[in-house]
């Protein structure tokens, strides 16, 4: 299964491909690209926000054997959360992950990493959605359920053995 990263909007240089060389098995590679998108059309003036579903459908459908991925800066929401990290569709091949929030307080050099990291696992996390995964009660499994970025740090950027057995046997 490959993974086509979508840069939607300006993304830092290098970070769509450092999170693609990071994905973790099943993903074999993969590649970057960059997709002009319509934010207003998906800007909320009231929260100063952009809403995550409505975004998801300007992904467009992927190619067999293809999984699509945006990424993206603009601070996302669900309408009963106040921001999400990402969404995708349950077992529909595409998603959005937004590293908006995933910023860590602390500066310098380490910084970068940290971001990666948590950007590289909320992507495997919806990447999971994406093929149907659904949350796990695994608290260091990427499809655990993280509601702050310093909870995507006490998870791996790849899955548990058995989210892993699901994944692979419905591929
Ligand atoms: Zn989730
Ligand atoms: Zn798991």
């Amino acid at each position: 299964m490959k993974t086509r990263l979508l840069a939607l909007g300006d993304v830092p240089p290098r970070l769509a491909e450092a999170v693609l060389a990071g994905l973790p098995r099943p993903y074999t590679g993969g590649e970057v690209g960059r997709l002009e998108i319509a934010l207003g059309r998906c800007y909320d003036r009231t929260r100063a926000q952009v809403d995550a579903a409505c975004l998801i459908e300007q992904i467009p459908e992927p190619g067999p054997g293809w999984l699509l991925l945006g990424l993206t800066g603009v601070d996302l929401f669900m309408p009963a959360l106040t921001y999400v990290f990402g969404i995708s569709h349950l077992g529909g091949r595409r998603g959005i992950v937004s590293w908006f929030r995933l910023h860590p307080e602390e500066t310098g050099p380490s910084a970068q990493t940290i971001l990666i990291r948590r950007i590289t696992t909320e992507v495997v996390h919806e990447l999971g959605h994406s093929l149907g995964l659904v949350h796990c009660v695994v608290p260091e499994c990427a499809m655990h359920r993280s509601l702050w970025p310093e909870g995507v740090d006490l998870k791996h950027p790849e899955y548990c053995p058995a989210c892993l057995e699901t994944l692979t046997s419905s591929l």
